[in-house]
């Protein structure tokens, strides 16, 4: 082996070291000593080396968590030991019965009970040989259930290694719930909504999608979350009690939850699933209940199951958050992309310790499908959402006063037109000049995510766009400071604030420019890496399609929608506009600072063996001298630095034309 395979190979084991040790940090510990970007930048680097030196991959790299291909179906797969159900009870008798029939069962014999929480998401059972995670299956119906050991390895808190060698032994199978944390949720239902595409309802619907979703790439960036509540080994369980196994998860590196209770009776568990039901939207994650089983292995064994579900536990759900009150009205309003969203005004109801007022009714088909009318009682859920959703008319209770509603043919706010594609279930606007389009996008772009103008808020903004003091988001760095002081409810300290915070809005950084300028598809996290792979706003609207679209992680919709952005006159002009003004259109710290190096502007592509340093290494030095190195040999291709058994980019580059240069020549740039 050469010595650089050697060094190679040292330093991927050490970043797998340091990798799995942050995500322990982070998703056990929840202690994480990294930024989510520092933790990305390692596994990428990780990434890069083993796409580089395939030998060096392990069935156990933390690598496979970012996704490989997509696949082309999921496989079934018969469970060893059915994925049995749970018995429901939903009140403290149903409890009290399900104690009797145990104690009965139990005949005398002192035992206890574990309690724990039923999170809301789909069960999964993880299969370890010789302590590698080899499999991922659904639950399915029980007996069945499906392969799906690409989305599961995204799992962070899912160990691709078990970490007590001595128990984990062979055939160990671990069941837990996989579930989308509320705020997981929460993002990518703003992200969809972004993309154009439909909302999940829930966070366990949007699990459950998610597990059978077949690029890994998409589970990967999702971020599912699991929690480790069964250990099997073979068809046996390995401990002789529930806590001792839960116990062992722990220590094998798995993630249990916290909160849970060995109780010495009835009324014990019964105190905890009150305890937990009133801390239960302080939690991170959904939960509808409390589970409840018998700790001891033997006694479980004794009491057995039927065919749907064990003697030995229950399952004590919580009362649905749901509520039963009338639609006042219906409006229509028009979002910066000029989608039309309607939303139901409601005369006000308690629910889940709110006051709920508004639902939303997502597009035209949703209201065609509930046959909601004005003046109908309706029964509306909160389920993860912010805003709560109606499930369906209480058609028992219609008087005959109730009023269709009529989906608005034009723009409710400019008049426009309205379009609304074959296939697609969203209505747009597509006025150029409606002006609820252009306070949305002042909005966006003055969002605390984006460019953080705090002072504009939706009154301001409404007047901006009425009194046509801003046509698009430059304008607001044009503003003169008495103008904005002699609109309402101003003064002129409010307007100096909001000329401060204006000002203030030009050094944010290029991926918060990025992601205010509100180009389709282009979420927050898109825009950092555009920001970060192209490094100015000007490069990235010079990169192409395939450019673009080479980059880990972003797709050809997004790099088509970018493309398609920039191509537009107005969007161009605007863009010089922000610069002219001062607003920053360069990245700044690493890259920034090397914005005058010697290969400002300059693109890299390494191919082959380098001698005295490593891949990674060479992009490291030309990148701090401002290069940038990319995968593909393209047009826009300065120099392809060539190594020993330099291949396909090799060739490609002579037939472009570009510059190939060998490692010394390299060094000598470098200086
Ligand atoms: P059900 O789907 O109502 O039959 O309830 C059984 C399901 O509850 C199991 O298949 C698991 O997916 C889920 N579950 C959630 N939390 C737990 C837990 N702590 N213990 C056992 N099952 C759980």
């Amino acid at each position: 082996m050469p010595t650089s395979t050697k060094t190679i190979e040292k330093e991927v084991k050490k970043l797998r070291a340091e990798i799995v040790r942050h995500e322990e940090l982070y998703y056990v510990h929840d202690r994480p000593e990294i930024s989510d970007v520092e933790y990305d930048a390692l596994v990428e680097r990780l990434r890069r080396l083993e796409e580089e030196h395939p030998e060096l991959q392990t069935p156990d790299s933390p690598t496979l968590r970012v996704g490989g291909r997509p696949a082309a179906g999921f496989e079934e797969y018969v469970h060893r030991r059915p994925v049995l159900s749970l018995d429901n009870s939903y009140n403290i008798e149903d409890l009290r019965a399900f104690d009797e029939r145990c104690r009965k069962l139990a005949d005398g014999r002192a035992f206890e009970y574990v309690a724990e929480l039923k999170i809301d998401g789909l069960s999964i059972s993880l299969h370890y040989e010789s302590g590698v995670l080899v499999r991922g299956v659904t639950r399915g119906d029980g007996r069945v259930g499906e392969d799906v050991t690409q989305s599961v390895r995204t799992i962070r808190s899912v160990p691709l290694r078990l970490k007590d060698g001595k128990e984990a032994g062979a055939g160990i199978e671990v069941r837990g719930e996989a579930y989308l944390s509320r705020k997981a949720f929460e993002r990518i239902n703003a992200e969809r909504e972004e993309a154009e595409e439909t909302r999940f309802a829930n966070p366990r619907n949007a699990a459950a999608g998610t597990i059978r979703q077949l690029d890994p790439k998409i589970v990967s960036r999702r971020r599912l979350d699991m929690f480790a509540y069964d250990v099997l080994r073979g068809e046996r369980k390995p401990f002789a009690s529930h806590r001792e196994a839960l116990d062992w998860l722990t220590r094998a590196g798995l993630q249990v939850n916290e909160h849970r209770a060995l109780c010495a009776s009835i009324d014990e568990v019964i105190a905890f699933c009150n305890r937990m039901e009133a801390e239960r939207d302080n939690l991170e994650y959904e939960i509808d209940g409390v589970v409840v089983k018998v700790n001891s292995t033997a006694l479980q064994d004794e009491f057995g199951a039927t065919t749907k579900a064990p003697r030995w536990a229950i399952a004590y759900k919580y009362p649905a958050r749901q509520a039963t009150t009338q639609v006042e009205s219906i409006v229509v309003q028009v979002g910066r992309t000029g989608a039309l969203t309607p939303v139901a005004n409601l005369a006000p109801v308690q629910l889940a310790g709110t006051t709920v007022a508004r639902a939303t009714l997502h597009n035209e088909d949703e209201i065609k499908r509930l046959g909601v009318r004005l003046g109908d009682w309706v029964n509306i859920e909160k389920s993860g959402e912010i805003i709560p959703k109606v499930l369906g008319v209480v058609e028992s209770r219609r008087t005959g006063a109730e009023k269709p509603f009529k989906f608005p043919k034009t723009c409710p706010v400019c008049g426009g037109v309205v379009s609304r594609p074959e296939g697609e279930v969203v209505s747009r606007c597509v006025a150029a000049d409606c002006t609820a389009q252009l306070k949305g996008r002042l909005l966006h772009y003055a969002s605390r995510r984006a460019m953080r103008i705090e002072g504009l808020g939706e009154a301001l903004a409404e007047q901006f766009v009425q009194k046509k003091m801003v046509r698009d988001v430059a304008d607001l760095y044009a503003l003169k400071t008495e103008d904005v002081a002699a609109l309402e409810r101003m003064a002129e300290k409010s307007a100096a604030n909001l000329a401060a915070q204006i000002e203030a809005s030009k050094t944010r950084d290029l991926p918060h420019l990025v992601y205010g300028l509100g180009l389709r598809h282009v979420g927050e996290r898109t825009a950092a890496i555009l920001a970060r792979n192209f490094g100015s706003l000007a490069r990235l609207a010079a990169a192409s399609v395939e450019e673009i679209d080479a980059i880990h992680e972003i797709g050809l919709t997004v790099a088509q929608s970018v493309r398609d952005w920039f191509d537009d006159e107005g969007n161009r002009d605007l863009c010089e506009r922000l610069r002219a003004a001062g607003v920053r259109t360069e990245m700044s710290g690493d890259v920034g600072a090397s914005r005058d190096g010697a290969f400002a502007g300059k693109q890299f592509v390494l191919t082959g063996k380098l001698e005295t340093m490593t891949r990674d290494e060479a992009r490291a030095l030309i990148e701090s001298r401002g290069g940038r190195v990319t995968s593909t040999v393209s047009k826009k291709t300065d120099y392809v630095v060539a190594g020993e058994d330099a291949g396909s980019k090799l060739d490609k580059a002579q037939t472009l034309g570009v510059n190939v240069i060998d490692e010394a020549a390299l060094k000598g740039m470098l200086g």
